[in-house]
Order: C-alpha cells, then sequence, then structure tokens
C-alpha cells in the first residue's frame, strides 16, 4: 500500500504531531490544503500504527507544565479530560527507613541519625523529612496532573475527528524497509505464526506501507527506533546507558482523605535510597502513584513490584492510602539518556520524536511535555515542506525540523539537564548534589561519573549480599526458587529483612493479581515471542539473571538448563528485561543479550 506519511506509536510525541497536521491538511471548504503524492487529487494519506490494543493503553506519571500541550491547546478545559487536576500542591520528601533493611551508605546513614535526632526541629512528620526548599527547575507550578491513557484518548477522539489521518491501534509495526539508506516506509507483523515466528495456522504475512516519509515516535524500547540506530548508529559519543523502570497504581483513595486533587508528592530515599516515588491526586479521590527503579541501582535483586509494595506502606504514604482500592496498575521504563542518548533526528524517508529521540529531561523530571513539543516541531515542518513541495530527504528535515528544535526550549533545556545526572553513579548524596549544580548553573558545572553498561556495574547476587546472606544460604535459596519455578527476588529480600506484604486483597495485592485486576494483561494469539534470549549460551553461564529478576510481570521465568522461559501472556511490553540484561551481545559493546522485537497485546488499561 502506498501513502504518504506513516508514523510508528501512538504516543504523546505521534499524538503531537498528528494534532498539528491534521488540522492544516484540508481547506475550510473541504477542499485538500496541500496535494497527496500517493494520491493526487486528495488530501496527504496519513497512517499511524499502534501496537497496543487501543488508543491510550500506554504507561506515565504525569505531572507536566504542559507548555507545549497548552501551545497545541491554548483554550484547554482541564474539567473536559477526564482525571485531569491543575497543580496545587507539590511537596519533595526524603523518606526515613522505618524498617531498618534499606541498603544505605555510611553518609546516608549518618544522615538519617541526624534528621531523626533534630525531627522537633525539622518538618518532619511521618518519617519523612518535608524539604522546605526545593530549586525551582523541579516545580511544575501551573502545571497539570493527567493520566497517560484518559488524555491520550481524548487527544486521539480529537485527531481522528478530523477525517484526515487514520490510526490503527492493535498493530505492531514489525520493521522499517530500508533501501541503500533510505527509509521508504515499514512492514506490520506477520500473523498466524508460531513462538519462534514460523507460519502456522491462519499465517498472513505482515503488510508493506510505502510512504514518503516514516515518522517514528515509538518510545524508549521501540523496536523500528532500534532498528535505525543499529543501521545507521548513534551520533559519535551517544549512547542509552541511562533508564528507569517505573512501575504505577491508580488507586481509589479511601473515602476520609485528607489529599486534594492537584497534590504532587515526590520521594526518595526509601524503600531504597536509589529508588524515587511519586504520588498525584486526580478529581474524584483518585491518585496515581509509583516508584522508578533506575539504571545506576546496583542490586541485582531490582524487582519494582515488591519495592513498590514497600514504599506504597512506609508511614507517611501508608496513613493517606489505608483503606484505598486498587484500579489500575502498569509498568514502562523510561529512556533517560536524554540529549547524550538522541539518535540521528533525521536521515532520507524519516525522522524521530519523542522520547526514543532523547527529549525526555531527566533534570525538570519531564517526558510528555518535551516529547509532546518534537511532535509539534515535526508537524511543523512537514507542512512547510508540503507546501514548498519539497521532498522529505535529510538535507530538508534537517532544515525544517532540527533547526526549529535546536532553537527551541526543549533543547536549550536538554544541555542544562545532560549531565545532570552523572553523579548518582557515584552514590545518591553525589546525585543530588549534582542535580542541584548541574541545575542551579545552567549545566555550566556537574559532578561527573560516566553511565555504564548494567553488566559492568551490577554484582552477582552473592557480591551484592556479601554481609547481609552468606554464599550458603544464597545457594540454598536458589536451590529452592528453581524447585518452585520462580525468581530469586522475595526470598532474598525476605531474608534481609523486609517483612512479608500483609496482603488484604484491595490495595496490597499479589503481583499475579495486579497483573489481572489492574493491568488486565492479555495476548492475542498468532503471534512470534517479541523477547527473545539471542545465545542461550550466555543465560546458562549468567550468575545474575537480572532479567528474571526485574520482570515486572512475571513474564520471564528460571526455566530448564539455564536457559529462562518467556510466557508473552504475562508480558506488560515494559521493556525493563531488554534495559536490565546483565550479559553484553557478544556482537556489540553496547547491548544486551535480549533481543525485544515487536509485539502484540500488553496492558488493557486505559487509566494508566
Ligand atoms: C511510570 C512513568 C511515570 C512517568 N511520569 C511522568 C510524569 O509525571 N511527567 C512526564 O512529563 N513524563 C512522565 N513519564 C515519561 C513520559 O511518559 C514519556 O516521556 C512519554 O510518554 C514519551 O512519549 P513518546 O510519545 O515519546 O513515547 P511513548 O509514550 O513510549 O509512546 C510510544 C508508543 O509507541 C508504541 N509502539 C512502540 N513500538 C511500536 C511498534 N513497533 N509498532 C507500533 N507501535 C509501537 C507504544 O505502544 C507506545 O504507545 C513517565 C513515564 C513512566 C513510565
Ligand atoms: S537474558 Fe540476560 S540477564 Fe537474562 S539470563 Fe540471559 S544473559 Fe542473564
Ligand atoms: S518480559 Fe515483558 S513484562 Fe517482563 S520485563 Fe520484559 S517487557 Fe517487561
Amino acid at each position: 500500500m502506498d501513502v504518504d506519511i506513516v508514523c510508528v506509536g501512538f504516543g504523546p510525541a505521534t499524538a503531537a504531531f498528528l494534532t498539528t497536521l491534521s488540522k492544516q491538511l484540508v481547506n475550510a471548504d473541504g477542499t485538500p490544503a496541500v496535494e497527496s503524492a500517493a494520491l493526487p487529487g486528495m488530501p496527504p494519506q496519513v497512517l499511524c500504527y499502534e501496537r497496543a490494543d487501543d488508543i491510550g493503553f500506554g504507561v506515565s506519571g504525569v505531572v507536566t507544565r504542559a507548555r507545549a500541550l497548552r501551545a497545541t491547546f491554548p483554550e484547554i478545559d482541564q474539567a473536559g479530560i477526564p482525571m485531569a487536576a491543575p497543580v496545587r500542591e507539590e511537596k519533595v520528601l526524603y523518606l526515613l527507613d522505618p524498617i531498618g533493611a534499606s541498603r544505605r551508605s555510611m553518609t546516608l546513614r549518618l544522615a538519617d541519625s541526624l534528621i531523626r535526632a533534630a525531627k522537633f526541629a525539622l518538618p518532619v512528620e511521618n518519617l519523612a523529612l518535608n524539604l522546605p526548599w526545593t530549586p525551582s527547575f523541579l516545580h511544575k507550578h501551573d502545571g497539570m496532573i493527567l493520566s497517560m491513557g484518559q488524555f491520550m484518548q481524548w487527544v486521539g477522539a480529537q485527531v481522528q475527528s478530523t477525517g484526515t489521518v487514520q490510526i490503527w491501534p492493535g498493530t505492531p509495526v514489525s520493521q522499517a524497509l530500508i533501501e541503500e539508506k533510505k527509509v521508504v516506509g515499514v512492514r506490520l507483523l506477520d500473523q498466524g505464526v508460531d513462538k519462534a515466528g514460523n507460519p502456522s495456522d491462519g499465517f498472513t504475512p505482515g503488510m508493506d506501507i510505502h510512504a514518503a516519509l516514516t515518522v517514528v515516535g515509538d518510545g524508549p524500547v521501540g523496536a523500528i527506533g532500534r532498528q535505525l540506530d543499529a543501521q545507521f548508529g548513534l551520533p559519535d559519543g551517544h549512547h542509552t546507558r541511562d533508564w528507569a523502570a517505573g512501575m504505577k497504581f491508580v488507586v481509589d483513595l479511601p473515602e476520609n482523605t485528607a489529599l486534594k486533587p492537584g497534590t504532587v508528592l515526590h520521594t526518595f530515599g526509601y524503600p531504597e535510597p536509589e529508588i524515587f516515588g511519586f504520588l498525584y491526586v486526580h478529581p474524584d479521590r483518585v491518585a496515581s502513584l509509583g516508584i522508578f527503579v533506575p539504571s545506576w541501582f546496583d542490586s541485582p535483586a531490582r524487582t519494582a513490584y515488591r519495592y513498590l509494595q514497600h514504599w506504597m506502606l512506609h508511614p507517611y504514604l501508608w496513613r493517606h492510602l489505608k483503606g484505598g482500592k486498587l484500579r489500575s496498575w502498569g509498568a514502562k521504563t523510561l529512556g533517560e539518556s536524554g540529549r547524550r542518548g538522541e539518535p540521528h533526528l533525521t536521515g532520507d524517508g524519516y525522522a524521530r520524536i519523542g522520547e526514543g529521540s532523547g527529549t525526555t529531561n531527566v533534570l525538570t523530571g519531564s517526558g510528555v511535555d518535551e516529547a509532546w513539543a518534537s511532535g509539534t516541531q515535526l508537524a511543523e515542518a512537514v507542512l512547510e515542506l508540503l507546501k514548498a513541495k519539497k521532498p522529505f530527504t535529510k538535507q530538508n528535515l534537517d532544515e525544517a525540523y532540527v533547526k526549529r528544535r535546536r532553537s527551541s526550549w526543549l533543547d536549550q533545556e536538554s544541555i542544562v539537564a545532560e549531565k545532570s545526572r552523572d553523579g548518582f553513579q557515584r552514590g545518591v548524596a553525589t546525585g543530588m548534589i549534582g542535580m542541584a549544580l548541574a541545575g542551579l548553573t545552567k549545566g555550566k558545572f556537574s559532578l561527573g561519573g560516566e553511565p555504564v553498561q548494567p553488566w559492568k556495574h551490577i554484582p552477582s547476587v552473592e557480591d551484592y549480599y556479601a554481609g547481609r546472606i552468606s554464599r550458603e544460604k544464597i545457594a540454598t535459596l536458589r536451590d529452592e526458587c528453581k524447585a518452585k519455578n520462580s525468581s530469586l527476588h522475595g526470598a532474598l529480600m525476605d531474608q534481609a529483612g523486609w517483612p512479608a506484604i500483609p496482603f488484604d486483597g484491595q490495595l496490597l495485592v499479589s503481583h499475579q493479581d495486579a497483573l489481572l485486576m489492574g493491568g488486565k494483561v492479555q495476548a492475542p494469539p498468532g503471534y512470534a515471542d517479541h523477547v527473545v534470549f539471542q545465545q542461550p549460551e550466555l543465560c546458562r553461564q549468567c550468575g545474575a539473571r537480572v532479567c528474571l529478576e526485574a520482570c515486572s510481570g512475571q513474564a520471564i521465568t528460571p526455566g530448564e538448563n539455564g536457559v529462562p522461559v518467556f510466557d508473552r501472556e504475562k508480558c506488560v511490553h515494559c521493556g525493563a528485561c531488554l534495559w536490565n540484561c546483565s550479559q553484553a551481545d557478544p556482537k556489540t559493546s553496547e547491548h544486551m543479550n535480549i533481543a525485544f522485537r515487536a509485539g502484540a497485546g500488553g496492558l488493557h488499561s486505559a487509566e494508566n
């Protein structure tokens, strides 16, 4: 099939691209404002393919300053967007460890003792220090709290009502079509295949869609973005070694909640010092809350789910959450390399937008608005080229799109943020100081610590727990977990002093229940496995098996002969296994032993 423009993924970046584009393809009298090359006499034919089974099945926070969103929708009425609320009150809290199981450095232990000793003179409440001052770059004054799912459905409805673009959910793109270094469109995923991708009942090969322009907005772990990175390489010195696994709950707060809509809480310090938390209050007693497990956290038992439950049980938060009920659950990783992870933004026949193009700003903790800005900038550029009847060559896209991006706040702020979190490579205290330094000096100074790949910094389980759990005990736990075909992190955390979670069937539920009740995870039959262990022999030698410990959906289990087993029906497509694999792919120095391909299914909730 031939079209003019094909888009991969319908996240905020592509939503912005299509919102701006769709309004200007047709004149008020219905005649084309610009003409299609694929279908002469008609407006340009624009298609967008989204992997998830519906629009709005993505995962995000979201609190946003909404600068780019407001530029697109100057008259935006938050009352018209379900779950939207204006930001009213922001707090940044340092959580002390109420359990004594957290792995804290000497510096933090000392800081904790001082805070506890001076708690009557400090704003300490329920074992949380409310930071009396936070730098302005962290604030979201005049911003909005949104549900990513609800917002994307709202935008999707508007875009489709223009009648000028089509969005196809449930349609993963398997690869970009590349001819002599030019992207000429995309190929959709084969259906009716077995786990390994071999034709089986009802085989339908993925259709080829030829387009003059392919817009790649497939997020931080999109297969098409990574295909282009592999094909064209990254600019010199760039890499994507910073990420975080985000996991969230959407909850009904108890009836007597004291939390008001518009409340924004950010936390650090607990359950492990490296783990950041967030709680945002929507209207009608609903809250989004969750944690980020960052790439620099060196624990091989890096399970977001169990940590999220301990975080919710912290006394400062639990007094607000006790009696609440789980509505929705989700997980997704964020690409946090920002400018340093920026790929080639354009090439002949393609352009990159959104988080996969390095938009996320780790200093301000903001991704949606930046992704949105990049999509808007590309749409303005594309309209300019269409009107001038110029082809989508790299040179033309650079002049129209990259130039816009370079002269915008998006690019300027990404320069400030570039090295702001490097200090975390040397510890949490250094990281926090480095962030403040970078923010307050507009990026002139930061504290160094080059991010490294996971296999260079994640130690073995035995080394990580040295002094806390003996090697003999770890060997016994391994055998017990192997016999149960389960991951190891729960047993390790129990042994390290983390108490059992008091499941209540409402809010504190098992991981499996969260998948079924909150995420409603499903996978349609007839698709190949999208998580593939490339070199099984590397898995056999792998001690840490971080893929299995970090899996957000319990979709990876130990398996026979040392090679993990992947269950597509539990996969939420978060990408944590891709980032966290603790063995390098021998073919490249940068990537891991897991292949994360385009795939169907995943979360079925539009609240996350
Ligand atoms: C838990 C969590 C909390 C966050 N909190 C905040 C916050 O408070 N504020 C904030 O500003 N940002 C926040 N972010 C970051 C923000 O969500 C992202 O920066 C933003 O969503 C990036 O938008 P995007 O359009 O580039 O990519 P995405 O939102 O990742 O969208 C990409 C889309 O492409 C689709 N796709 C991928 N591959 C294919 C394929 N092969 N074929 C078809 N479709 C495909 C995906 O399904 C997805 O819908 C948070 C992120 C997470 C995970
Ligand atoms: S996929 Fe990576 S982390 Fe998982 S067992 Fe194999 S090598 Fe180890
Ligand atoms: S297997 Fe699926 S759910 Fe598990 S970490 Fe990988 S992408 Fe996430």
